[in-house]
Parts: C-alpha cells; structure tokens; sequence
C-alpha cells in the first residue's frame, strides 16, 4: 500500500487510571461523545504512536497500529527530517487529560539521564528518551510546578516548624542564607528536597510524626486555611501521613491556569497536577520519577540525581486575545503545538510542515477540502487525524464556533543538549 495526500483519521485509546475523572464529571466521554461507564475513570486520551497505546488508523477495512505503519512507511509520514532527527518514530506523544484529583509528583530525566536510566532499569524506565512536556489548560486547571521562589520557602520553613525540624541542618542553612545567588539558592532548595525525600525513606516514623504535627497545628490554627493547607489535609486521609509529597506541597509553586493558558516542563523540575481538563503533548515518552502522592514506586535517588532545582515563578504562556492562532514556543525539538479558534464560516488555507502533523478537533467541526480534485473529510469534536508529510496544501472550514489543536514537530532544538 501507500501513503496518500490524504488526513487519516486516528483512533484513539483511553487510559482508565485511578486519579481520572468519573460519571457525569468525566470529561474525555463528553469530549467523545460516548457513554462514561458507571464508576469508570476516564484519566487520559493517547493521540499517537506510543507502543504502550498507539492510536491506530483504518486502511482497507482493517485498523493498522500507527507505530507499525510508520515504521513501514517512514518517509511518507514523517518526512525525511523528522525521519532522520528522530529515528523513524513519531517524535511527540499528545495527549487530552481530566484529573479529579491529584496526580503523583514527579520529575522527568533528560535525555542522557534517560538513556543510562532505561539501560539501568528497563522495567521502571520504559523509554530511552526525555520528556520535555506543555500542558495546556482547556477550562481550569490547577497544578503545582517547580520549587516557589527563594524568599518563599525560607518563609515556608517558617511557618511549617515541622518540616523545617525534619529537614534539620539543610532548612537551617536556607534560612541562615543572606541574599544568595541563584546558584546557591538552587543548591540550598536542591539539599533542602533530597534531605526531605531522603529521610522520607530511611525515617518513616519521623516523617508520620512530622506531618500529623503540621496537620494539628492546621486543625488548631483558628484561622481559615489557605488552599495548599486545604489540599495537604484533604490528601493526608488519602496518602496517610508517611507520604513524602505532603510536604512538597508547601516547596512548589501552586499555579492556576485558564482556558488556553500553557505551561512549559523541562527535565529536573518537580511538578504535579492538581485538578483540571488539558491537552498535554510531550516528547514520545512514558519516563517518569515519582516522588510521592502516589502507592507507585518511588526511586528517590534518582530522583534526587536527576533534580534540577531553579526556584523561582514558572513562566505562564499566554494565548494570543483575539488572534485565531496562538503557538506555544516552546525550547522542545520534538513538538510545537497550536491552537486554533474559528468562527462558525471561517476557513482557513493551512500549510502543511513537511513533517507528520496532528490535529484535534475540541469543539464544533471543520471540513477539510484538499487535491486537485476537491476531496472533503469532516472531523466533528472529540475527532483527530494525522497528516502525513507528503500532504500539501489544504483548505479547513469552520462549521459551528470551533476549537482546534495542532502538532507539528519542528526539529529545531536546545533542550537538554
Ligand atoms: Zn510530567
């Protein structure tokens, strides 16, 4: 067979994981249109070619994983850049996610750390790659992300005696800095969180003894509490009181993001979400390290080797105000995603990258018009194709108000080089 000048439609796998949104709240079956299952989380939508869960494609009546058709037709689809940048593979994994409540913490390794880590422990470290990754906001949501600025957490370990007694020397060395540089503000924080996860560890007891003591400090405050105080204590019943992602609640920068607003992960920083529906796209990767919230395994070494600390505010990217387009610049070789708002009417001339393409429709529908002899495909919401790079020009028209993400992989790069 071959690989035509044509949208192919994908199919996508959902991911059922515990943290997922559930019933009426399930966001990723409304996005679809199906039916959610009674009880069923609805956690993660998979839109590419990851083999844990490729999106699969129908071609002559039988569905074709999309991993096994690009790897039989690797230049028609990728491109000969994109083929010979990253090896024959889809270099972006892009993904719609619905989070009920809070994900593990977690740190992702760059690209030499992931290779040594993969080659070290296959079977935790399933890819040898990095996973620079954007979040994207599609109403609210609210998420923890890198260690909160210098100041704050001296001011932090003030009003936390707990933490600042079991974290002990390496809390008092912070709060003992005057006006540190950014270097040594990063290593204080950086000693400050592997003493925090490394006593976690090899003193559990001290640690359920230090969270409870937080806990009834809160509870005897007589004050309203703030909403990480709220979020510690409500995930205290959950995680008990020996998990160490408790107490980074109070090191990381909470963050509230809207509709269309971004977020930008490198390797080394902590991050986790909170709660909300949003499009995620990284690069093809399922590498993670957990430090806490989480029954999963927890590798705090390598969490600690691979910690990249830069306290600080993250940097929100913001979409365009009236424009139809925003891009999300990101530093990741592997992915730049856009979205697109069309009013009802609307069309739009769209040149393709010459690279593999992904789009998805999020509300109302488009046609898409392309060829010399006028072919026409219509993707209705919750719908997404791939464009393979010998694809070119082609038209899109709005049919109702309409919201559309796009992924392309533009190979330029300075991330973790
Ligand atoms: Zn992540």
């Amino acid at each position: 067979m071959k690989i035509r000048p044509r949208p192919y439609r994908l199919i996508n796998q959902i991911q059922h994981y515990a943290w997922g949104a559930r019933g009426a709240a399930a966001f990723i079956p409304r996005l679809l249109n199906i039916p959610a299952e009674p009880g069923q989380p609805y956690a993660e939508l998979w839109i590419g070619a990851h083999p844990k869960a490729p999106s699969e494609v129908v071609i002559k009546g039988a569905r074709v994983p999309l991993d096994r058709l690009i790897a039989a037709h690797p230049r028609e689809i990728l491109g000969e850049t994109v083929a010979m940048a990253f090896g024959e593979r889809l270099p972006f994994l892009f993904k719609v996610l619905s989070a009920a409540e809070a994900l593990s913490i977690q740190v992702h390794p760059n690209k030499a750390q992931a290779i040594a880590l993969h080659k070290r422990d296959p079977a935790h470290y399933p890819d040898a790659n990095h996973k620079p990754e954007i979040a994207i906001a599609l109403d609210s949501l609210t998420l923890l992300a890198g260690f909160k600025p210098f100041a704050e957490i001296a001011a932090t370990l003030a009003a936390v005696p707990a933490l600042a007694d079991f974290t002990g020397a390496a809390a008092e060395r912070l709060r003992a800095a005057q006006r540190p540089t950014p270097a040594e503000a990063a290593e204080l924080v950086g000693e400050l969180y592997a003493t925090l996860l490394r006593r976690s560890l090899t003193d559990q007891e001290a640690l359920a003894v230090a969270v409870s003591r937080h806990a009834r400090q809160l509870r005897e405050a007589g004050r309203p509490l703030g909403e990480i105080e709220e979020r510690f204590l409500a995930l205290r019943e959950k995680y008990g009181d020996d998990d160490v992602g408790l107490f980074s609640l109070f090191l990381l920068n909470l963050v509230h993001l809207q509709r269309g607003e971004a977020l930008f992960t490198p390797a080394g920083v902590p991050h986790a979400y909170l709660e909300g529906n949003l499009i995620e796209c990284m690069a093809n990767s399922d590498n993670v390290v957990r430090a806490g919230l989480t029954p999963k395994f927890r590798d705090v070494e390598t969490l600690v080797e691979i910690l990249a600390p830069a306290p600080g505010r993250p940097a929100i990217l913001r979409p365009s105000p009236d424009a139809q387009e925003t891009v999300y610049h990101t530093p990741a070789s592997e992915f730049e995603v856009s979205r697109w708002e069309l009013r009802s009417g609307q069309s739009r001339r769209v040149t393709t990258s010459g690279g593999p393409e992904v789009y998805l429709v999020t509300r109302g529908s488009i046609q898409l018009r392309w060829g010399t002899n006028g072919e026409t495909a219509t993707f209705g919401q919750g719908e997404s194709f791939l464009v393979p790079a010998v694809m070119g020009i082609f038209e899109i028209l709005a049919q109702g108000h309409t919201e559309i993400f796009r992924v392309v992989a533009p190979g330029e790069s300075n991330v973790n080089k």
